[in-house]
């Protein structure tokens, strides 16, 4: 069953719409899917960074069918309800910096970051925005002409959205340190748009499409201080980072600065679709009443989901339970590079970690061959990876925060496997 769905698939659904791994799920729970043929994955993709708490956590479950029951749609511009409004308070409180806060709710972390860039051209009454190669923001006008990654997202679709500039983002591993990036912005300013121009500066605390490098803190730290000094709003887009995927709540706090936006998405709603934006009161203020939302924005289904995803990491101590398992992962992928000279680099915040492959380690030549044959073999042995980077040799890991270490430590050991099959 699972190779005819996947022929159809190929007749009926277009090739931009890739496809990572062959496989048609039938089920999913915790930290494994299953097939339509029976076949068990322990799943390490989350559905790209959606499963922190795991496929159909038994909380979440309840929430949306108890709200399922009561009504699943009025448009929140029309009628109000108390899940949105709850989320919004909550996450408001869950976010750094001692001031007031607003919040609200998009679908898809492509919308967050389109309003987000709204609402600091309402607020700043500029024009021009900054975001960072090697960056991913989304599929939509804005977002993939904030994307720092042209190919796939941006090949063959122009013409873009004006007025976007990208500063180098700091990757130290291929040679590009805090200070030739503050240097490489410093230029940005100097030559292509003056700070007083800028309404927004947009970044990934760590990247996550780009190939999980984390920003250095004082890197972000700089930035605070240069927006702060120039009126420029900071958005922290925190779609892929956020809701404890590094071990903490926001990736952002490991910095331990405050932005002003920051953008949402993917696990807050536990596998439903909800996004959104929150930040200072005076700027999330900014747009004309209508100028934000959407017929679905901030789906009551999505929003319940939203709370009892709140509750499991509270009741369950997600975030220290993540802790535990970068750790697990940190030593076990280290452990793995001291046998396969070919991983370059092993890197991440908390339990987003990534291996980086390269031809050779002295060269740093990525080895995109290498990496597809490590995660063909790790698919084929029961364990779903995901790639990433923009040479595609990066091997990331949204492993649900809910599985059990011994879980963890068998993903390792296919991995292993992998490697030598490799
Ligand atoms: N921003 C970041 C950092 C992301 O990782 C993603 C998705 O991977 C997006 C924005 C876009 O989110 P969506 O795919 O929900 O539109």
């Amino acid at each position: 069953r699972n190779q005819a769905l996947l022929e159809l698939r190929q007749k009926v659904v277009p090739h931009g719409v890739s496809q990572v791994h062959p496989v048609v799920a039938d089920k999913a729970l915790g930290g494994k899917i299953w097939d339509v043929d029976g076949r068990e994955y322990l799943d390490w993709v989350g559905g790209i960074g959606v499963l922190n708490v795991g496929h159909n956590h038994p909380k979440v479950v309840r929430a949306v069918r108890e709200q399922l029951e009561r009504f699943c749609h009025t448009c929140f511009q029309v009628t109000a309800y108390e899940p949105y409004i709850r989320l919004a308070e909550k996450l408001c409180q869950s976010a750094p910096g001692d001031f007031e806060k607003k919040a609200f709710f998009v679908t898809t972390g492509a919308e967050a970051t389109e309003n987000a860039i709204k609402i600091a051209r309402a607020s700043t009454g500029r024009s021009a925005v900054i975001a960072f190669r090697h960056s991913f923001h989304g599929r939509t006008l804005m977002g993939m002409t904030l994307t720092g990654k042209a190919q796939p997202y941006r090949q063959n679709f122009g013409p873009f959205a004006p007025e976007v500039y990208h500063a180098p983002y700091p990757y130290e591993y291929r040679g590009v340190d805090t200070q030739a990036a503050l240097e490489g912005l410093q230029e940005l300013f100097d030559t292509e748009v003056s700070p007083e121009r800028v309404a927004a500066l947009i970044i990934e605390p760590q990247l996550g499409e780009g190939g999980f490098v984390p920003a250095p803190a004082e890197f972000l730290r700089s930035l605070r201080a240069l927006t702060q000094k120039h009126g420029i709003v900071l958005i922290d887009d925190e779609i892929q980072t956020g809701i404890g995927r590094t071990g903490k709540f926001w990736a952002i706090e490991h910095a331990g600065i405050e932005p002003d936006l920051i953008c949402f998405a993917k696990s807050i709603g536990g596998g439903l679709p909800i996004a959104g934006v929150l930040g200072r009161a005076e700027i999330m203020d900014a747009p004309l009443p209508g100028g934000l939302g959407g017929t679905f924005a901030g789906n009551p289904l999505a929003c319940a989901a939203g709370l009892a995803v709140l509750e499991v990491f509270a009741e369950e101590g997600l975030l220290e339970r993540g802790q535990r398992l970068g750790e697990i992962l940190h030593e076990g992928f280290r452990k793995l590079q001291s046998r396969f000279p070919h991983i370059g680099d092993v890197r991440g915040l908390g339990p987003m970690v990534a291996i980086e492959i390269v031809q050779d380690p002295s060269t740093k030549e990525p080895d995109p061959v290498l990496t597809h044959r490590v995660f063909e073999a790790a698919r084929e042995r029961g364990l779903l990876l995901m790639k990433a980077g923009m040479y595609s040799n990066v091997i990331r890991c949204l492993v649900p925060l809910v599985v059990s270490e011994a879980e963890v430590h068998k993903g390792l050991e296919i991995l292993e496997q992998s490697f030598e099959a490799a």
